[in-house]
């Protein structure tokens, strides 16, 4: 089964998104992200991922997933705390990338938001070929450092910045995931 990701946008914490069970009232989305039909997903089912927190727990969360009726694919919908496939949450990731090394949780997951930063470094020429200036004119030499703080100036945070990125340019700050770009419609 064709399966895509979007961000909910949500401002509640993983520990208050898991507390409220929150994931039963996610809406769906207005349109489908592939055929972009209107009223056309269904509430079909949950699956679990693992989240940091701000403290040293990890939380495991349920991720709301829709149907499409009319192309048949599954949507998912991300909290905007977390980043897709990446553990560390993204005000965590955020704090880290802006060298808030003095946060806590900074610190604890200091090994994996250095990882993260590679990535986005690796991932860059490809990234800027797809968002082209959208978030400012790209230099002649450009660098994750430059490109990170246009992103923040534009977008305000990390998590709106995921939003635009997946929803618009179908792309993340790691990588270019299939969950992310449209299909052809299923036949039959
Ligand atoms: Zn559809």
């Amino acid at each position: 089964m064709i399966y895509m990701q979007r961000i909910y946008p949500t401002s509640l914490t993983p520990e208050q998104y898991a507390e409220q069970e929150h994931h039963r009232q996610v809406p769906a989305p207005e349109n489908c992200p592939n055929c972009n039909r209107a009223h056309s997903l269904e509430a079909l089912c949950y699956y679990h991922r693992y989240i940091s927190t701000a403290t040293a727990l990890v939380l495991w969360i349920w991720v709301r997933r829709f149907w499409c009726r009319h192309c048949r694919i599954t949507v998912s919908c991300l909290p905007a705390f977390a980043q897709p496939y990446r553990v560390v949450n993204t005000p965590a990731v955020e704090a880290g990338f802006n060298g808030e090394t003095t946060r806590a949780e900074v610190r604890r997951w200091e090994l994996l938001i250095e990882e993260y930063w590679c990535r986005f470094e690796a991932h860059l020429p490809v990234l800027l070929r797809q968002v082209g200036n959208a978030f400012g004119p790209v230099p002649l030499q450009p660098t994750a450092r430059g490109f990170w703080r246009q992103l923040l100036e534009r977008c305000g945070d990390l998590a709106q910045a995921t939003c635009q990125l997946i929803h618009q340019f179908h792309t993340c700050l790691f990588g270019t995931y299939r969950c992310h770009q449209r299909r052809q419609l299923q036949s039959g």
